[in-house]
C-alpha cells in the first residue's frame, strides 16, 4: 500500500455542507490509520453583507457546536490521538478583519489558508476554474501573498488550486512570487492528497518543480471530506513520491502561528 502520514491538519466534517461524517468518525479513522495528530480545519464561517450566503462553509451559529464536538473528541482520545481545533480560511480583504475575533481565539489553535475565490468571493472568481487570463492568476497570487504576509496562517492548503492554463513562463513568473513569499513568511505549502485521489488539477507538478527551487517547507494534507479519506491508500504514497522526486523539505509537525494577534489587517 505504501507510506502513510502520521499527522494531518486538513480535515473537514459535516458542517460545511459538502463533507460527510461526524467529527468522532474522523478521529476514530485517524486513530485506526495510525495517525498521532489530527487537526480539524472545516471551512470557516464568514459573514457577508447584503444577504449573500456562501453554501460551502459552516454557518456562524454552527461554529460553537463544531468546537464543542472537537473538544469532546479531544478528551475522549486523550493519550491516543492529539486533536487540534482550526479552520480553513480564505483571505477576503473586506471581511477578514471581522472574522478573526469571531473564531474565538482562545479556542482556535490555527487557521490554514485555502483561497477558493479571488477578492471577496461574491465579487471574485473561483480560483480552481480553468483560465488563460493572466489577470486572474496575478490577482490570486497577489491576494495569497498578502494573506501569508499577515503571519496568521499556519500553512497554505492547495496553493496550486489556481487553474491557470495559459503560457508556462507567465505561470512560473507569478507562482515564483508565491513561493518566495511562502519562504519569506515561513508558510509551509501543502501537497494535497484529495487532489491526488480524485485526479484534480492540483497538486500541479509544474508548481512543485518551481517551489522546489525555493527554501520552502511542504506538508502533506489529506483534505478529508469523508472519514474514509483518512484510510491508507495509493494517493498517500503518490504524495510522498512527489516529495521524493523534487527533494522537498517535508515537515510532519506544524508550528502554529497565532491566528489572532494582528490589528493591522486592512
Ligand atoms: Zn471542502
Ligand atoms: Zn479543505
Amino acid at each position: 500500500m505504501g507510506r502513510m502520514i502520521k499527522t494531518n491538519y486538513h480535515t473537514h466534517a459535516k458542517y460545511c455542507n459538502h463533507a460527510a461524517g461526524e467529527i468522532r468518525d474522523y478521529a476514530e479513522q485517524a486513530y485506526e490509520s495510525g495517525l498521532t495528530v489530527l487537526g480539524f480545519s472545516d471551512h470557516t464561517p464568514y459573514r457577508f453583507a447584503d444577504g449573500y450566503t456562501s453554501w460551502y462553509r459552516m454557518k456562524p451559529e454552527e461554529r460553537e457546536t463544531y468546537v464543542r464536538e472537537v473538544q469532546a473528541c479531544r478528551e475522549e482520545f486523550a493519550g491516543k490521538l492529539e486533536i487540534h481545533i482550526g479552520y480553513e480560511v480564505e483571505y477576503y480583504p473586506k471581511h477578514f478583519d471581522a472574522l478573526l475575533p469571531e473564531l474565538n481565539l482562545t479556542e482556535c489553535e490555527y487557521i490554514i489558508l485555502g483561497q477558493h475565490f479571488t477578492r471577496n468571493e461574491y465579487d471574485g472568481v473561483y480560483s480552481g476554474g480553468g483560465t488563460e487570463d493572466e489577470s486572474i492568476l496575478k490577482e490570486y497570487v497577489d491576494q495569497v501573498c498578502r494573506a501569508m504576509e499577515l503571519g496568521v496562517f499556519s500553512y497554505f492548503a492547495h496553493p496550486d488550486l489556481i487553474g491557470y492554463e495559459g503560457d508556462g513562463e507567465i505561470y512560473e513568473k507569478h507562482m515564483s512570487r508565491l513561493c518566495a513569499t511562502a519562504a519569506a513568511t515561513d508558510t509551509p505549502l501543502e501537497i494535497n492528497v484529495r487532489g491526488l485521489k480524485f485526479g484534480s488539477r492540483y497538486p500541479n507538478e509544474n508548481f512543485i518543480r518551481i517551489a522546489s527551487r525555493y527554501p520552502v517547507k511542504f506538508i502533506i494534507g489529506t483534505d478529508a471530506h469523508e472519514p474514509k479519506d483518512l484510510r491508507p491508500g495509493d494517493e498517500y504514497e503518490a504524495a510522498f513520491r512527489l516529495a521524493d522526486k523534487y527533494g522537498l523539505d517535508l515537515i510532519e509537525r506544524l508550528k502554529f502561528k497565532k491566528p489572532l494577534l494582528t490589528g493591522t489587517i486592512g
